[in-house]
C-alpha cells in the first residue's frame, strides 16, 4: 500500500530553528539574530510561561472540550458570540477547519500569488483545486479589482491583510467589495495573522463584532477572519490560533474540529497573553519602529509594510536571482532572513522586525552584503 497520489501537494517549507543554524555555523545561538519567521523578538510574555508551567501539572487530563475560558475571553474581546470563535492548533489549524467546512471535493479556491503557502496546502488536503490571483506588481497593491478581475467562481477566496510577504493590506471597503462581487456562495477568508501591527479595521466588524458601529456595512455570513497568537502575542511555539466565523457557521465547528482543537497548555498561555498588554504594546511599537528604520536605512528598495516584517528588493544590488546568495551571506554574518524564492520572488528577502539592537545589526549586515 502506498499513500494516495500526493504529487501536487508541495510540502510546507518551515524556517530552520536557531539551534540548528547555530550548530551548522559553529556559533552560539545567542550570537545569532533570527529574523526569518516573523516571530516575536521579545519572546513569550512571562505570564504565559507561568501559566504553561502551572497547567503542566495537570497534563494527564484531557483539556476542556471546544468551549473554553479562552473562547469566552476572545469572544468578549471581539464583541462576538463565543460560538463564532473556532480555536485551533495555530492559524494553520483554523485554515484547515474553514476548508473542511467550506469545500466539497473538487471545489476551487483562489489564493494570492505571491502568498502564504498553507492556503493551497490546506485546500488540497480537503480535495480542493487551486487557482491564483496575481497581486498587482510592482507595488503588490491589494484591492477589490485586483482580486475580482481574477475571480472565476471559486468557493473560497483568501485575502491576507497585512499580506505575507509584502506587508500590504486590504481596506475594509475592499473586503466588502470582494465579498459582494464574489457572491454569497463564496467564503472570503481574511487572514489577519499580523493585524495587531496594522492600521486597518478588522474584518471582525463585518461579523457583528467590535467596530461594526463605525461603518454602515451589513453583517455578513460569507466572511471569516483568521487570527493567531504566534506573532504579537509571542506564542508561535505553543500553536494557538482561531477563526472568527459568521453566526450561521457556528454549529459547523463541532462537526469539523479535531477533538480538543487546542491543548490546555496552549489555552492557558493564550489567556495569560491576552492580559499581557505591555508585552504586546512593546512588541507592536518596536515592530513599527523597525519597519520604518529598515525602509530608511537599507540601501535597497523596501516595500511599505503594515506587518512585523519588510520585503526587501535585492535584485538591483545583486541580480534578479540573488535572494538565495544574499540570505546565505547574511547567515554567515549571524543574521538569518527569509529568501523569498519559494514565494516566487527570487530577487527579494523578507526581514522580520527585531529588537532595536537586532534590527540595527541586520541593517548593517544587509548593507554590507548588498555592497559586496
Ligand atoms: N497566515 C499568515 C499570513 C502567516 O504568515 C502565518 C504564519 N507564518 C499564518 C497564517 C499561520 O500562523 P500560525 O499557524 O503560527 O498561527
Amino acid at each position: 500500500m502506498q499513500p494516495r497520489d500526493l504529487s501536487t501537494h508541495v510540502p510546507y517549507e518551515a524556517g530552520r530553528g536557531i539551534e540548528e543554524v547555530a550548530r551548522e555555523l559553529g556559533m552560539d545561538p545567542g550570537d545569532l539574530v533570527k529574523l526569518a519567521s516573523n516571530e516575536n523578538p521579545f519572546g513569550p510574555p512571562d505570564a504565559a510561561v507561568d501559566a504553561i508551567q502551572r497547567a503542566a501539572a495537570n497534563a494527564s487530563s484531557y483539556p476542556k472540550a471546544a468551549h473554553t475560558d479562552l473562547t469566552d475571553a476572545l469572544a468578549d474581546r471581539h464583541g462576538v458570540d463565543p460560538a463564532q470563535v473556532w480555536l485551533a492548533n495555530g492559524g494553520d489549524g483554523a485554515l484547515d477547519y474553514l476548508a473542511r467546512a467550506a469545500l466539497e471535493p473538487g471545489d476551487a479556491v483562489l489564493v494570492p500569488d505571491p502568498g502564504f503557502a498553507y492556503y493551497e496546502m490546506s485546500a488540497r488536503f480537503h480535495h480542493g483545486t487551486v487557482n491564483r490571483y496575481d497581486l498587482s506588481r510592482p507595488e503588490f497593491t491589494q484591492d477589490g479589482d485586483v482580486v475580482c478581475s481574477q475571480y472565476d467562481g471559486e468557493r473560497v477566496v483568501y485575502l491576507t491583510s497585512p499580506h505575507n510577504p509584502t506587508g500590504s493590506v486590504f481596506s475594509l471597503e475592499d473586503v466588502v467589495e470582494i465579498a459582494d462581487r464574489t457572491g454569497e456562495e463564496t467564503l472570503v477568508v481574511v487572514d489577519e495573522a499580523y493585524a495587531e501591527y496594522a492600521d486597518v479595521q478588522s474584518g471582525v466588524s463585518l461579523l457583528g463584532g467590535d467596530g461594526a458601529a463605525d461603518h454602515a456595512f451589513a453583517e455578513r455570513d460569507d466572511v471569516a477572519v483568521l487570527r493567531t497568537f504566534s506573532k504579537a502575542f509571542g506564542l508561535a511555539g505553543v500553536r494557538l490560533g482561531y477563526a472568527v466565523v459568521p453566526g450561521a457557521w457556528a454549529d459547523a465547528y463541532a462537526r469539523v474540529n479535531t477533538p480538543f482543537a487546542a491543548s490546555e497548555l496552549a489555552c492557558r498561555a493564550g489567556l495569560a497573553a491576552l492580559d499581557a498588554d505591555d508585552h504586546v504594546a512593546k512588541s507592536v511599537e518596536t515592530a513599527r519602529w523597525a519597519r520604518e528604520h529598515m525602509r530608511d536605512e537599507l540601501d535597497a528598495p523596501v516595500w511599505e509594510s503594515q506587518g512585523n516584517f519588510v520585503l526587501v528588493d535585492v535584485s538591483d544590488a545583486r541580480g534578479p536571482e540573488s535572494a538565495d546568495a544574499v540570505a546565505s551571506e547574511l547567515q554567515e554574518r549571524g543574521v538569518i532572513v527569509r529568501d523569498c524564492t519559494s514565494f516566487g520572488l527570487p530577487g527579494c528577502i523578507r526581514v522580520t522586525c527585531g529588537t532595536e539592537a537586532g534590527t540595527e545589526r541586520a541593517v548593517d549586515a544587509i548593507n554590507e552584503v548588498l555592497a559586496a
